[in-house]
C-alpha cells in the first residue's frame, strides 16, 4: 500500500480497475469520482475496515459502466435513476455488512429518506418500497402506502 499525504491507494479491490483512497474530504462516509475510465473510491478514514461501505462505492462503479460512462449524468438529473441507483447500493451494503439486522435496514432507510435529494421527488413510502425491493424482499403495497 502506498501513502500519499494522508490518503494511501490500493487497487484493484473489486471487479473493475479503480483505486480507493482515504480521506475526510467526503460528503458522507464515502463516495465516487467518475471520470470515463478513471475511477475513484473516496472513503473516510474511519470507515477504512468497513468492507460494506467499500462495496457500497463500488456498486456505483459497477453502475457507471453498465450505462457506458452515463452514470453521472443520470445520477444528477434523475431522480428516479438516483432512487434506483441507491437502493440497490444500499442493499448490497447491507447484504455485506456482517450480523446485518433490522436495526441496520432502518439506518440505511434512513440515509435515503435524508440524503441524495429524494424525499423532495418521492414519498416517504415509495423510497422505503423501493429499499425493499431491492433488499428482495416481498413488498405488500397496501402495508407500505400505510407509511406514508
Ligand atoms: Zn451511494
Amino acid at each position: 500500500m502506498r501513502k500519499r499525504g494522508r490518503a494511501s491507494v490500493s487497487f484493484p479491490r473489486f471487479w473493475i480497475l479503480h483505486d480507493v483512497i482515504y480521506t475526510d474530504d467526503v460528503r458522507l462516509g464515502g463516495q465516487v469520482s467518475l471520470f470515463g475510465p478513471w475511477t475513484r473510491i473516496k472513503i473516510h478514514p474511519k470507515y477504512k475496515d468497513d468492507i460494506a461501505l467499500h462495496a457500497h462505492e463500488a456498486h456505483h462503479i459497477a453502475e457507471h459502466w453498465a450505462t457506458y460512462w452515463t452514470h453521472y449524468f443520470r445520477y444528477k438529473y434523475s431522480p428516479t435513476y438516483r432512487l434506483n441507483s441507491e437502493c440497490a447500493a444500499y442493499a448490497k451494503q447491507w447484504h455485506t455488512t456482517p450480523n446485518a439486522d433490522g436495526e441496520t435496514r432502518e439506518v440505511f432507510a434512513r440515509y435515503l429518506l435524508t440524503h441524495y435529494d429524494l424525499i423532495r421527488h418521492f414519498s416517504d413510502g415509495a423510497i422505503r418500497r423501493s429499499f425493499a425491493i431491492s433488499l428482495g424482499e416481498k413488498t405488500n403495497t397496501k402495508t407500505a402506502a400505510k407509511r406514508t
